[in-house]
């Protein structure tokens, strides 16, 4: 990129959503420059996997470690990118065992399959790859630039082109805005980006126009939940009390089991190098607020090898987990929308030339990844 590059398309983030919006449109004909701008070091956002410096050879998938299919509204765009991705063999049907824990089955047997309903798929390798091949499936002519550690704090819009600043000092220039965060729309955007004004609100004031402003007021009811995944690299010699091969596990707390040990999810890894790496997933606020607000952060690796033990203490196939390699934490103050979801209809905004896609709309998948892609696909369709 020079100083004077403009590109067609600009998009503000790499998550699933943005690189299955930029390989559709690719694939669609689409013969312009696409910048990808990232605050990450890699593709993948919610959806990414953790390739530890420390660790060497570990990859851990610390956010979503699979996606969940329902589509019961039989939409075709989205079984043949299914198909495709199927096809060329980027993903594979989840065939791993899920488990599901009860307490005392008779005080509640409720199991949430948020992401376990329908068809589960797997990435043949891990959840950033399966970002990276999205876009490589269609990216046969170079067409796209990644820019990482990339976080836009400003945006402009002047003679129709859009200026976006980044924290780093880059400026770039796009004919074509596409936001698949809403960062720069939310009011939390003010905390985190460090800014006095919504960055989008601050390049279209209030009532220059009707679908900024809706989607902006809307936002202001589309609240996070909040998790805090736990990674273990366990040693070499843990292992499961049975034979089983496949690459994951999962299991799943019912609601008792997880107000009492705290957790919700916990997922076993298969690693290339024959470890087994589990990752615990908590969505529990006082847990979450606690760990915020403490300055010893290690005691909390004690807590969840504790809890752990206690969830599966007497377990078929899982071992005591007496010592391990090391423990990281990752905490995700967005994980998921929840509350009002932003109506499809707002996905484009002609008279400023932006647009947006995310889990955030109102799809069938809402805060889920069968709801970013939905939202990606239906994007490149209406822009095309
Ligand atoms: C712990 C956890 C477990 C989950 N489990 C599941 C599951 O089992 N199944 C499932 O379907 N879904 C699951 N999800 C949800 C799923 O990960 C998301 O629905 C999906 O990844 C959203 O993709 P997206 O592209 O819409 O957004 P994101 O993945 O959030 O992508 C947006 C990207 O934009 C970047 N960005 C934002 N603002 C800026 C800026 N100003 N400048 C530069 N970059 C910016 C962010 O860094 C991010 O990478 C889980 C999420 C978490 C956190």
């Amino acid at each position: 990129m020079t100083k004077d590059t403009v590109y067609d398309i600009a998009i503000i983030g790499g998550g699933i959503s943005s690189c299955v919006f930029a390989s559709t449109h690719l694939k669609n004909g689409f013969k312009g420059r696409i910048a990808i701008i990232e605050n990450g070091r890699n593709l993948g956002g919610r959806s990414n996997t953790r390739n530890s410096l420390i660790n060497r050879g570990w990859k851990l998938n610390h956010g979503a470690p699979n996606f969940n299919i329902c589509n019961n509204t039989n939409n075709q765009f989205l079984k043949t990118f299914i198909k495709e991705l199927l096809d060329s063999k980027i993903i594979e049907s989840d065939s791993s065992e899920l488990i599901e824990l009860y307490g005392d089955p008779r005080e509640d047997s409720q199991i949430s399959s948020y992401f376990h309903s329908g068809q589960s798929y797997i990435s043949s390798s891990s959840m950033s790859d399966l970002a990276h091949k999205i876009i490589s499936l269609n990216n046969l002519r170079n067409q796209v630039d990644y820019f990482f550690q990339t976080l836009i704090i400003k945006l402009n819009y002047k003679n129709n082109i859009w200026f976006l600043t980044s924290r780093n000092g880059y400026t770039f220039k796009t004919k074509l805005l596409v936001c698949s965060s809403n960062l720069i729309l939310h009011n939390r955007s003010l905390d985190i980006l460090k800014v006095n004004q919504i960055p989008l609100r601050k390049a279209i004031p209030i009532n220059y126009d009707n679908k900024i402003d809706k989607i902006i007021n809307l936002l202001h009811e589309q609240d996070y939940v909040q998790r805090l995944t736990f990674l273990i690299y366990t040693k070499s010699h843990y292992c499961y009390k049975d034979n089983y091969m496949n690459k994951s596990r999962y299991f799943i707390l019912n609601n008792l089991l997880e107000k009492k040990f705290i957790f919700e999810r916990i997922i076993f890894q298969k690693q290339i190098n024959n470890k087994l790496g589990i990752v615990l997933h908590t969505k529990n606020v006082d847990f979450i607020n606690e760990y915020l607000q403490s300055k010893n952060k290690e005691k909390f690796n004690n807590i969840s090898i504790e809890k752990f033990n206690q969830i599966f203490d007497q377990n078929p196939y899982i071992n005591k987990l007496i010592d391990y390699q090391d423990i990281s934490i990752m905490i995700w103050r967005a994980s998921q929308p929840s509350g009002l979801r932003i109506p499809e209809n707002l996905q484009v905004c002609e008279n400023y030339n932006i647009a947006f896609c995310g889990d955030w709309f109102d799809f069938e998948g809402f805060g889920r990844i069968e709801g970013a892609i939905l939202s990606a696909l239906n994007l490149s369709y209406k822009i095309s």
